[in-house]
């Protein structure tokens, strides 16, 4: 007798450099306005509000190498955007995290990008209506491999960027985050219980952009190494 009616569906999972094991990926939650700067160009106040959050499905997630990866054009938008995020991989389970004990819930980090579909975004957001289908769409969540906590030390004054077709588009700083990373693992597990597997999004800083077809993405998180995407 089969457990299940259908092949159940495969684990999405990111290479972890230095291991032979994969990290099994469990949802991925992301951060909304993160950089001041970043939330100024989308028309919003930076001002300290409490964060918020949306999720991508787990299976948007595909692996971004340095060398070259591609990744399709979506159906239904002409403003496909780029946003360069700093990623964090949750290793162990917390509920109501307090910043101090954050970093003992983190595995490790990676560098991704959170494309978004930005004219289905700002049609829902006028509309009052969820972002799910201008963010969650198929293949939406490049990401490059896993750096565990104990290699990469702080990466609290990293430099994060993104350049397009060689050219920079994106350039900050991880110091310029509006809530750090324990301060959102905080937020997140004050809500939701976060469990090994789980991905967060942080956030990106302005610069945000359309891409089209051909053009070239190479994003990097100082200490992370780059990711190198193709729009095809
Ligand atoms: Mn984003």
């Amino acid at each position: 007798m089969n457990a299940y009616v259908l092949p159940p569906p495969k684990v999405t999972s990111l290479p972890v450099v230095g291991q032979d094991g994969r990290f099994p990926v469990r949802r991925v939650i992301c951060v909304g306005r993160n950089y001041a700067d970043h939330a100024r160009e989308m028309g919003n106040d930076p001002d300290k509000e409490p964060p918020f959050f949306f999720y991508k499905p787990t299976d948007a997630i595909f692996v971004a190498h340095a060398d070259g990866t591609e990744m399709p054009y979506p159906p239904m938008t002409s403003n496909l955007h780029y946003e360069i995020e700093l990623v964090v991989a949750i290793g162990r389970e917390g509920t109501s995290i307090d910043t101090e004990s954050a970093q003992s819930h983190i595995y490790g980090y990676a560098v991704g990008l959170d494309m978004t579909r930005r004219d289905l975004q700002l049609k829902a957001r006028e509309m009052g209506r969820p972002w799910d289908w201008g963010k969650g769409f198929d293949k939406s969540a490049p990401c490059g491999p896993i750096y565990t906590a104990e290699t990469v030390g702080s990466l609290a004054s990293s430099e994060i960027g993104l350049h397009v077709n060689g050219q920079t588009r994106q350039k900050a700083s991880l110091t310029d985050l509006i809530w750090s990373v324990p301060e959102i693992i905080a937020h997140v597990s004050a809500s939701i219980s976060l469990l090994p597997g789980d991905l967060i999004f942080t956030g990106t800083p302005a610069g945000v952009g359309p891409v089209e077809p051909g053009d070239q993405m190479t994003g990097y998180v100082e200490g992370l190494g780059e990711i190198s995407v193709k729009v095809i």
